[in-house]
């Protein structure tokens, strides 16, 4: 691996990865310097920790307007860049007329890892990549592989690439921010799940996104996962750089073709790893295996990604019984079509991590009769293709966030009939409030086989610390109805 004792190197943000960059290339003798504009407590403390082993950590936003000098003057070797920061932040696009590299952690990861360390098994996506990631994590698990989900996920990249003990393989949980300042990832297997419009103002639009995406196959050695029914996912495996003889493997919930992965009858099944591709179907587990994910069985979108995991650890060489086994241990993630409370047959899911439009149509999917709990700050999305599809399966809907006008507009258009209700933040004295008294209003509406659903279809941020708390204070406010008969 690339050998950083006496580079110069400037890392830009100092969050969970941005403290383990510097960490780890200061451990191998690099001279290291970080900025980063927050000046919180937990930036303060931790950057005490590194300065003692001889970093220098700039915290404010007078730090971060322009290109820093090193401390002797002279240029740095390399800029390596955490996701936050936008391609057209000043100090990125001053660094790039100097003519200094800029890589993400994930290209410093690739370089500096040995070449007999662990395989990594890449996914991206817009929606469903921790699932994915987890999964995948479960099954290798499972089969006794020396495993760990890491990058946006679990452990920083960085750390599981250079562990000292060593993983055999790394589940790779990479956001389009990362892979934009990522060359070559040489993966051993990597997957787009879906590309859906998402972060179109940090790409500058959805060609550069879906070409940030598309990265994750660049270097490829084995398998190239793509989504059957994305036909975004697929330009942009013909688009990219793999490594002759690497295959591309279809997933989708459709019978499978040769060498694809998809669904027949109740089996999930693998036609691109089995002995026999070319002949015969092979069932890695039954659909069964999944019921536990969702109030009533796994909804779609997790027998999808649980078709992506599987794939990825066939391409792995793992045997179809840790495949099942894995997926069977495997439990859904917090705020993630979680079931945080029954009462009376009526499962409350937490799905606060449906941020957007697609994650909420996702969502939905669980049942075919719902109250929906939707609501927070739509960051400009239109939500009317959301409701026109979804329409059907309403039974009612509660609304929360400051603006609820985004959501009404299109369910006037396309749900009149549907009964519905806004909380009104003037009515609560605090967001613990706000909440219960959305979760009554929804109970109010249920009956036998209906499910009460948060799936705001929206960002947090304008009532919640975040899409967390959110989710917490739905799960209190679930509980605290007490389970019934
Ligand atoms: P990510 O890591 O990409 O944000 P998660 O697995 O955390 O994905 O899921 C985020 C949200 O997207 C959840 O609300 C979930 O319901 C929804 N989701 C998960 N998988 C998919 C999928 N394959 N397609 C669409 N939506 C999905």
């Amino acid at each position: 691996g690339l050998d950083v004792s006496g580079a110069r190197i400037l890392v830009t943000g100092f969050g969970v990865s941005g403290y383990a960059i510097v960490d780890q290339t200061l451990q191998r003798g690099a001279h290291v310097t970080a900025v980063d504009a927050s000046r919180s407590e937990s930036n303060l403390e931790r950057a005490k920790v590194l300065e003692t082993l001889g970093a220098r950590i700039l915290l404010g936003e007078e730090h971060t307007r322009a290109l820093p000098e090193n401390s002797d003057g002279s240029p740095f070797d390399v800029v390596v860049t955490s996701p936050g920061w936008r391609p057209d932040h000043p100090l990125l696009v001053a660094a790039k007329d100097a003519g200094i590299e800029i890589w993400s952690e994930i290209e410093l990861a690739r370089r500096m890892q040995k070449a007999d360390g662990p395989e990594w098994l890449a996914v991206t996506g817009t929606n469903g990549k921790t699932t994915v990631v987890t999964m995948l994590e479960s099954i290798l698990l499972n089969a006794g592989v020396r495993a760990v989900a890491a990058g946006n996920v679990g452990l920083p990249l960085i750390e599981a690439a250079l562990d000292p003990e060593g993983f055999e393989a790394i589940a790779l949980e990479l956001s389009s921010f990362q892979l934009h300042w990522t060359e070559n990832l040489g993966a051993h297997s990597s997957a787009i799940i879906n590309i859906g419009a998402d972060h179109l103002d940090w790409h500058g639009g959805m060609d550069a996104y879906a070409e940030a995406k598309a990265k994750v196959y660049a270097g490829t050695q084995h398998a190239c996962l793509y989504n059957k029914a994305d036909q975004r996912t697929l330009r942009a495996l013909e688009e990219a750089d793999v490594v002759e003889g690497c295959r591309a493997i279809g997933v989708s919930l459709s019978a499978p073709g040769p060498s694809e992965f998809g669904i027949v009858e109740d089996l999930l099944v693998d036609r691109a790893f089995c002995e026999n591709r070319h002949s015969q179907a092979a069932e890695i587990a039954n659909l069964d295996t999944l019921a536990h994910l969702g109030p009533h069985g796994a909804p779609p979108h997790v027998v999808l990604n649980a078709l992506f995991a599987a794939a990825l650890a066939r391409s792995f060489g793992v045997q179809p019984i840790h495949v099942r086994e894995g997926l069977a241990a495997y439990r859904a993630g917090e705020h993630r079509s979680e079931i945080v409370h029954v009462k009376d047959g009526v499962a409350f899911v937490d799905d606060s991590k449906a941020t957007n439009p697609d994650s909420a149509a996702a969502a939905l999917g669980a049942a075919p009769s719902v109250v929906w709990i939707a609501g927070g700050d739509a960051k400009g999305a239109d939500l009317h293709g959301l409701i026109a599809a979804q329409a059907a399966r309403l039974k009612a809907v509660v609304l929360i966030g400051l603006d609820p006008t985004p959501f009404t507009t299109a369910l006037d258009d396309h749900a009149p009939n549907v009964p519905r209700v806004w909380i009104d933040p003037a009515d609560c004295e605090d967001t613990r409030i706000l909440m219960h008294k959305a979760v009554e209003a929804a109970a109010s509406y249920v009956s036998d086989s209906d499910i009460v659903l948060l799936a705001p279809a929206a960002a947090s941020i304008d009532q919640f610390a975040n899409y967390a708390e959110r989710g917490n204070l739905f799960a209190e406010a679930a509980r605290s109805l007490g389970s019934g008969a």
